[in-house]
């Protein structure tokens, strides 16, 4: 049987590009699961119920947060968002590394809940780029587009409680060092006590003379 995956928290200021590495992450390589969110905010243009995520009332969600639904939830820029907890349970459970693209409160929540999270903080190149980038997007209005940097410039001061940092300059080198990074965590020492433990005996038996 394959290992449980692993857990992967993705955060980074609005415009970064964190969906866009995700798209790439998925496309490009096998063994990703990214959990679809619920959210209040309504549907960008392109976007459909149920693949970017589960558009809902303040009601509907009010509803999963009573029944329990939630792995974690938050609010950001006065709109709701919230992980639904069989999905990634059960993907992990499969072996697959599930992609949480969530921000910092729920990120340290998750963080708080679990030790088997990796968090990773996805960096733009500079300041000047994140605000091209939230601008050049076309799906805010400039009051939105304010209202986020200024959230950006309040979650810059949590980011050394993340694991580790990746700067999206070029997107596919940086799919790539991501896809990378989050491989390596398979190989913590505590993602291996099984492999560990056999390993001791083997060489435990052999020190005695068998
Ligand atoms: P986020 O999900 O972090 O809010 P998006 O993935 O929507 O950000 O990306 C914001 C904008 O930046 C989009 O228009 C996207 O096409 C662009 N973008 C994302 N990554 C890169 C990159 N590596 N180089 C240039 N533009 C990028
Ligand atoms: P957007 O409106 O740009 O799609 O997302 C706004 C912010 O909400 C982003 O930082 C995104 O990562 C975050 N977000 C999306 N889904 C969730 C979720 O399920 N939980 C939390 N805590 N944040 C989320």
């Amino acid at each position: 049987m394959r290992n449980r995956g692993v857990l992967v928290v993705v955060s980074g200021f609005s415009g970064a590009g964190k969906g866009t590495l995700m798209n790439e992450l998925l496309s490009k390589y096998d063994n990703y699961a990214l959990s679809v969110s619920a959210t209040t905010r309504s549907p960008r243009p392109g976007e459909v119920d149920g693949r970017e995520y589960f558009f809902k009332t303040k009601e509907e969600f009010q509803s999963m947060i009573d029944n329990n639904e939630f792995l974690e939830y938050a609010c950001y820029v006065e709109n709701n968002y919230g992980t639904p907890k069989d999905y990634v349970e059960k993907q992990l459970e499969e072996g697959k590394d599930v992609l949480l693209e969530i921000e910092i409160q729920g990120a340290l929540k998750v963080k708080q809940m679990t030790d088997d999270a990796v968090l990773i903080f996805i960096l733009p190149p500079s300041a000047e780029e994140l605000k091209r980038r939230l601008t050049g997007r076309g799906t805010e209005t400039p009051d939105v587009i304010d209202a986020r940097l200024k959230r950006a410039n309040e979650e810059a001061e949590g980011i050394e409680k993340y694991d580790y940092v990746l700067v999206n300059d070029n997107l596919d080198e940086s799919a790539a060092a991501l896809h990378k990074l989050i491989q390596s965590s398979h190989c913590s020492t505590f993602r291996n006590i099984e492999l560990i433990n056999n390993i001791r005996e083997g060489v435990k038996r052999f020190s005695e003379g068998e």
